[in-house]
């Protein structure tokens, strides 16, 4: 039997035979325990299905969206626990209304917790760290059915945080947080590329966090975002030196030229950080919704040339391309983070619905992108022949083997791999 279930963007309909969506720990235990007595191999857990390659395929899928949506905030730790299904969106309005807040958020508040974290999931930030840099706790269902619990204390946390699905399935998330801000976000359109790249530092400083969308055509970026913590109950976007040039936009703008109705309230007015961090609001379709999407990751010092290098791509990139995005995200421990140990760039690409013609190009612009260093983003579309030939993953990631031996200690008989990971060499062959 195969399912006719899709990932969000529909270019993947998952193999596995066998959807179970478990209402509680239990039944996710039960459900380990059966499947490794029934000699399963491929068990793989699945959250909100917005990953635009197989990385969450398997024999069986354990969709998460149905378990227990707890959310638990400890005040004095200043951390909250959160149930495997729950989404980035419901937990920030539940966090909001408690008068917390999580560090950043991604492009789009749709994305599960423990989903968005397994993939090194980040929003933009010269001094923000990756979603899942957050993670001080897991609980994971492991292959023996056990229920393992990790901690920072444990050295296993750095290893197991960003795991693409191969320790277990994980239950519960435990989140580092902080008192609620307030956000204003200020869109500023044709900002000439000779003054980003000139002072590209600056300008990736020059807010909490910064965008630049671009179509790598003409001498100008099409538009940069920028938003920026701002203080109660006067604050308003306070724009700093000028030394951004462009036009500031005097109505809400989409990345994509869309119906800005979707999109988060910009003109410098301030509003809580779940309403302006995201670039799209949960109650609409993000971005353009037909797309795929691809990532690489280069360390911020190679920002600047990279982007020279893709703009010397123009020609092949731009017929396929619906927008480019350029944030920067700081370094963190995290074993299998696209961010491990450098503060990095992220080049974005949202293509048009064209995988053969995508999948075409990717090698292409790899091999433009192999002299920084890229690292492509786990959960979007990357070349299996270039960046994912396992050498080379193993030298973009200095603790991948250490991650495959954590993976054979957590899943000694490989219930949890699948033909990502094997393909891509995360995971010994058992
Ligand atoms: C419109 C759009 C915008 C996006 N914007 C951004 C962005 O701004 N920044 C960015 O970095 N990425 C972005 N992404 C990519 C997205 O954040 C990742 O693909 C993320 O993994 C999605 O989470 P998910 O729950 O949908 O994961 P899924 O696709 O469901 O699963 C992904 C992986 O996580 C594992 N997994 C899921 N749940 C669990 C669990 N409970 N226990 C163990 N493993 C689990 C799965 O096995 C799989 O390996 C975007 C994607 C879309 C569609």
């Amino acid at each position: 039997m195969t399912t006719t279930l899709t990932n969000w963007a529909k270019n993947h309909t998952y193999r596995a035979g066998t959807v179970h969506e478990p209402r509680s720990v239990e039944e996710v235990q039960t459900l380990v325990r059966g499947a490794r007595s029934r000699g399963v191999r491929g068990l793989r857990a699945l959250g909100s299905r917005h990953c635009f390659n197989d990385v969450a395929d398997g024999a069986e899928l354990v969709a998460l969206g149905s378990l227990d949506p707890e959310i638990e905030v400890d005040t004095e730790a200043r951390t909250v626990r959160v149930g495997g299904g729950v989404r980035y969106g419901t937990l920030a309005e539940h966090l909001h209304a408690e008068g917390w807040a999580v560090h950043n958020l991604a492009s789009l508040p749709h994305i599960s917790v423990a989903g968005a974290v397994a993939t090194a999931t980040h929003g933009s930030g010269d001094a923000r760290r990756n979603l899942a840099a957050a993670v001080v706790g897991l609980e994971v269902v492991a292959a023996d059915g056990g229920l393992r619990h990790l901690l920072p204390q444990d050295g296993d946390l750095a290893g197991a945080v960003v795991s693409l699905g191969a320790l277990g399935v994980m239950t519960a998330v435990t989140l580092e947080i902080e008192p609620t801000f307030d956000v204003a976000q200020e869109v500023r359109t044709a900002v000439p590329w000779d003054a980003v790249l000139g002072a590209f530092d600056q300008v990736t400083a020059s807010a909490d966090s910064v965008s630049l969308f671009t179509r790598w055509e003409g001498e100008v970026v099409d538009q940069l975002w920028r938003k920026s913590r701002v203080g109660r109950p006067e604050g308003a976007w306070a724009p700093g030196p000028e030394l951004v040039a462009g036009t500031v936009a005097t109505e809400n703008l989409h990345p994509l030229d869309l119906d800005a109705r979707s999109t988060t309230e910009q003109l410098g007015r301030p509003g809580p950080w779940h309403e302006r961090l995201p670039h799209f609001r949960m109650a609409f379709t993000p971005s353009n919704g037909a797309e795929l999407q691809s990532e690489y990751l280069v360390p911020r010092g190679h920002g600047p040339a990279a982007i020279e290098a893709l703009r010397g791509l123009s020609h092949l990139i731009a017929p396929l391309l619906l927008v480019s995005e350029v944030r920067t995200i700081a370094q963190d421990e995290l074993w299998l983070s696209t961010a491990y140990q450098q503060d990095s760039v992220g080049l974005h690409f949202t293509w048009k619905p064209l995988q053969p013609e995508v999948e075409a190009l990717l090698p292409r612009i790899e091999r433009a992108l192999a002299p920084f260093g890229a690292r492509p983003h786990w959960g979007k579309l990357f070349s299996a022949t270039e960046a994912g030939e396992p050498g080379r993953l193993a030298e973009l990631y200095p603790r991948l083997g250490q991650f495959r031996e954590l993976a054979a200690a957590f899943d000694p008989e490989g219930l949890f791999h699948n033909d990502y990971l094997r393909r891509h060499g995360l995971v010994s062959p058992v």
